[in-house]
């Protein structure tokens, strides 16, 4: 029997490790840092190229009942509060796409995976932070800070930007910081004003930043994700509780419902925004990489989840004729995976740009751009996107 070992039992990990066993490989094990399942409170929209795997790993129930769905997503201006564009989400995504939008807590999708894993007895090893790494031509072996060894005939790095594992492989080169910093948080809608009522998945532009907010749990809460360009460097550190009153400040300038958003925010923390160029090689004889780990996006197309999850789809259904060999398993895995996931990486680096804009002409040209395309040719202006959300990795990746 093949086994595998996962490092890193985050969204990429876990949805690997349900994937393979959903293959047929039963000697599947997690090694997480963390002691425990993520708990933190941020929202995370799950696109159409996402769901449709999550749904092909039995997940489709579970995942409708824990997430909200927005009909559409608005584009408003920062100070007006005038709405630019309109794109539509809900049954006309889900008709286009065969698989929706869906919004919910980080924390409910970890849980979602978490559960079924338990139910198909998968090791999920919590407070194993994986420090040694070391391969022979037939097997890997994985230590841990506490000197403890498990050998597997693979091994995957999920483990995040930060990855140690891709160390193993490739000299470290440091991410770019991009000089943005990006603040997550929730608040409650009963302590927002009535504009909030209709809550719909909404996005403010304004010069250097913007901020995303859209419904999760049953829509008591508002999730929101503020990007903000500044000139000082952010610290290494994943995650950090921000303090509201600097956030604040960042958007008192704004319409008066973010000021209300931000007012009573709770669960805040900032992420200094890194990027990476697409590595040149995701494996290494025994060892391989998935997710963030080998190619970080950006949050500004919400798409680094989606592309972990998608990877360990098509991982999983290479890894599907192991006995035979995992080598060219591994080299088509890779083929298949690098040019989407870094053509979704600089889609997201160029759709940052267009969010971010300074200049009163160019943001003038953008806005008429998206108006025009949402009141007169909302088909055309939905292809754009076909090539990300369309991807469908379920039915092949040929
Ligand atoms: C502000 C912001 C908003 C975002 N919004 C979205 C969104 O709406 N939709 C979307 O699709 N994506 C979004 N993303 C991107 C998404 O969060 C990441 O791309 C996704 O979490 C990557 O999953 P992963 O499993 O590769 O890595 P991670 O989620 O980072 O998981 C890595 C795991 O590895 C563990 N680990 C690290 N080192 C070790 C070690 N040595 N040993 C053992 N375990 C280890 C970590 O503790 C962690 O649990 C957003 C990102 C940011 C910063």
């Amino acid at each position: 029997m093949q086994s595998i070992g996962i490092v890193g039992g985050g969204i990429g990990g876990l949805t690997l490790a349900l994937a393979c066993r959903e293959s047929g490989l039963t000697d599947v094990s997690v090694y997480e840092q963390c002691s425990a399942p993520e708990t933190a409170g941020h929202g995370i929209l799950l696109s159409p190229n996402a769901t449709r795997v999550l749904h092909a790993l039995g997940l489709k129930e579970a995942l409708t009942d824990a997430a909200c769905q927005s009909d559409a997503v608005h584009y408003r201006s920062h100070r007006t509060g005038y709405q630019i564009s309109m794109r539509p989400l809900g049954a006309f995504a889900e008709a286009r796409y065969g698989a929706p939008f869906c919004q919910l807590l980080r924390s409910d999708l970890t849980r979602l995976l978490t559960e079924k894993l338990h139910d198909r007895e998968i090791d999920l090893h919590y407070g194993w932070r994986c420090t040694g790494l070391d391969q022979s031509a037939e097997a890997v072996s994985l230590t841990s800070e506490r000197g403890e060894t498990r050998r597997h005939d693979l091994a995957v790095g999920s483990d995040g930007v930060h990855s140690h594992v891709r160390r193993f492989m490739h000299e470290e080169v440091p991410p770019t910081f991009t000089g943005h910093v990006a603040w997550r948080g929730t608040t409650p809608v009963a302590d927002l004003p009535a504009q909030f009522n209709s809550h719909p998945a909404t996005i403010w532009l304004g010069p250097g930043r913007h901020i995303t907010h859209y419904p999760v749990r049953g829509g008591e809460l508002l999730a929101f994700t503020a990007v903000v360009e500044t000139a000082v460097s952010g610290d290494e550190s994943w995650s950090q509780t921000g303090e509201r009153a600097v956030l604040a400040e960042q958007f008192q300038e704004w319409h008066p419902v973010i000021q209300a958003l931000v007012d009573a925010s709770e669960d805040l923390h900032h992420w200094p925004l890194y990027d990476r160029a697409p590595l040149a090689r995701w494996t290494d004889g025994h060892v391989t990489l998935l997710g963030d780990a080998c190619h970080p996006a950006l949050p500004y197309l919400s798409q680094g989840a989606a592309l972990a999850i998608e990877d360990a789809w098509v991982l999983s259904r290479m890894l599907e004729n192991w006995e035979e060999d995992v080598a060219s398993g591994l080299s088509e895995y890779e083929r298949y995976r690098r040019p989407r996931a870094a053509r979704v990486q600089a889609g997201s680096r160029q759709e940052g740009q267009s969010l971010h804009l300074s200049d009163p002409w160019q943001i003038r040209w953008r806005n008429l751009r998206m108006a025009l395309g949402s009141r007169y040719l909302p088909e055309i202006a939905m292809e754009r996107y076909d090539w990300l959300y369309g991807y469908d990795c379920v039915k092949g990746f040929g």
